[in-house]
């Protein structure tokens, strides 16, 4: 019998009235532990223990609170090689990607740290003589933070790091596909100089936990990073109760070829930006929109990279790409390869699973060509190792086909014209532009997120961030007679 973990509930360990197991990707024998499941009314305690503990967590001094972020911070990188490991074997990424993950979400609780110190206001005088105006910061409460299973660790830390140094207190509900690291961030943050309550870990179903917690009237905001459709399920009960809402969502990000590209770097963002994580990534280049000139050549070195690329367990030596993240999602990335070849795609390569020493998820990366834009493999997100390529005659083309989605995370462009890059960066419909990089790969230092059917809401990351996780306050203050 393996372990068992259990939610942590108004700073304590509180076990589920059920429990799910979380099995290993790469390997089906392979049972990481069994997850509490929180029901109703250990929610409801969480919420009002959250609701309780705010003002207390909100009125420790600021180096208070820097101190708790940078030192979960610390040891989330300090333990990167375990937790990452930790990480690729139950998500499925591979090691390398396991372990920056972590790192990554560590860099997300010092830099929130250093901005503990930075949350200065602004003053203005009123139009009004003898009259002074102070505009301040404040928290914004309770925030509800819901998180997906495919950056089970940097998503969650993106969206917990800036509530806690903006004085909120959590509700986290992360997905039921990830919850060791979810049990392993919590672990760290229940040892640190906080509240009983400023922070809470809420595992169960999305659909009974995560939609009764997006219901609640006393919760103050919601964080959300996941699908559309339930994204668009969480806006309309934060609407009902006019809690403030913040949704990062899927896309459809195009990367674009121009004849003037530098094949190499075009060939190597295109591997990166689709295949890794197992494509499984919000970031995803998952259009290839090249122009005919080179399509061809850029082709056919795309199609021999994917066939080189090793497909294997997450933490076996020299794995490239790791399995898909569970049974249910294989299965949607086999209908997705099925799709596109009955819509008249032509699957150049890949979508085979690949048989290992271990019983996994593993499925080899697939490139489709001869693919338009009236496909839905063009138009829906497959969140799954395939991507497609569009041939286009001019940069006119390109950019209205990358731009002919719904979505608009990240876009990218390879060229060597300054005037095409110059070009794409300003009319790309979407939040973040890579100019000869993959359209994976974002700091944390600065903003994130999209527009259209991607995000809704402030954006996350950076400074960015206390526009979501900070309330206004303007003060008129009547300066009065010194004598
Ligand atoms: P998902 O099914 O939308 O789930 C996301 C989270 O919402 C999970 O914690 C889930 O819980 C929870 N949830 C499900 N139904 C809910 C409901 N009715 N009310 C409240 N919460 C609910 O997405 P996923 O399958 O985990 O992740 C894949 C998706 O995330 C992709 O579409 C991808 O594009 C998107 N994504 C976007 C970004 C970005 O920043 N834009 C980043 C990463 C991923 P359970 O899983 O436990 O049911
Ligand atoms: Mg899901």
């Amino acid at each position: 019998m393996s372990e068992s973990f259990s939610n942590w509930i108004a700073g304590e360990w509180t076990a589920g009235a059920t429990s799910i197991e979380n099995r290993n990707p790469s390997d089906g024998s392979d049972v990481i532990g069994w997850y509490a499941q929180a029901d109703a009314g250990q929610l409801d305690r969480a919420i009002g223990a959250a609701r309780a503990a705010q003002p207390e967590w909100a009125a420790r001094g600021l180096e208070q609170r820097q101190a708790v972020l940078e030192s979960v911070g610390r040891e989330l990188m300090d333990r990167a090689v375990e937790l990452g490991t930790l990480l690729s074997r139950e998500e499925g990424k591979p090691f390398a990607e396991g372990k920056g993950e972590v790192y990554r979400a560590g860099q997300f609780f010092t830099y929130y740290a250093a901005e503990c110190l930075r949350q200065l206001g602004e003053n203005a005088d009123s139009v009004r003589p003898g009259i002074e105006i102070d505009m301040r910061r404040e928290p914004v409460g309770v925030v509800a933070v819901v998180s997906p299973w495919n950056f089970p660790v940097a998503t969650a830390s993106w969206k917990i790091a800036p509530a806690l140094a903006y004085g909120n207190a959590v509700v986290w509900k992360p997905a039921n596909l990830t919850p060791a690291l979810a049990v392993a961030l919590t672990e760290i943050l229940s040892r640190q100089d906080l509240p009983a309550g400023t922070f809470n870990l809420v595992m169960g179903p999305g659909s009974e936990v995560g939609q009764r917690l997006v219901e609640s009237p006393d919760i103050d905001a919601i964080s959300f990073t996941g699908s559309v459709p339930v994204g668009k399920r969480i806006a309309a009960a934060a609407v009902a109760n006019l809690t403030k809402v913040q949704l990062e969502m899927g896309s459809k990000n195009p990367l674009v070829v121009m004849d003037d590209a530098d094949l190499d770097v075009a060939v190597k963002a295109a591997l990166a930006g689709a295949f890794s994580g197992t494509g499984q990534k919000c970031t995803a280049s998952s259009r290839l929109i090249v122009h005919e000139k080179v399509h061809d050549d850029f082709v056919e070195r795309l199609v021999a990279g994917a066939r080189a690329m090793k497909v294997g367990p997450a933490l076996a030596e020299g794995t490239e790409v790791g399995p898909v993240v569970s049974a249910d999602q294989l299965a949607e990335d086999l209908r997705y390869l099925e799709l596109g070849r009955s819509e008249g795609a032509e699957l150049l390569c890949g979508g085979e699973r690949v048989p290992c020493a271990t019983e996994g998820h593993f499925l080899s990366p697939a490139v489709f060509a001869g693919t338009d834009m009236g496909m839905r493999i063009n138009q829906e997100e497959m969140f799954a190792p395939i991507t497609a390529v569009l041939r286009v005659g001019s940069y006119e083309e390109a950019l209205a086909t990358a731009n002919a989605t719904p979505y608009g995370l990240t876009s990218g462009i390879v060229t060597t014209s300054l005037a095409r890059a110059t070009h794409f960066r300003r009319h790309s419909r979407s939040g973040c532009v890579m100019v000869n990089l993959p359209t994976a790969g974002t700091d944390y230092h600065v903003a994130f997120g999209g527009r259209g059917d991607s995000s809704y809401g402030p954006r996350e990351q950076g400074r960015y961030a206390a526009e979501f996780y900070t309330t206004v306050k303007t003060v008129y203050a009547a300066a009065g007679d010194p004598a």
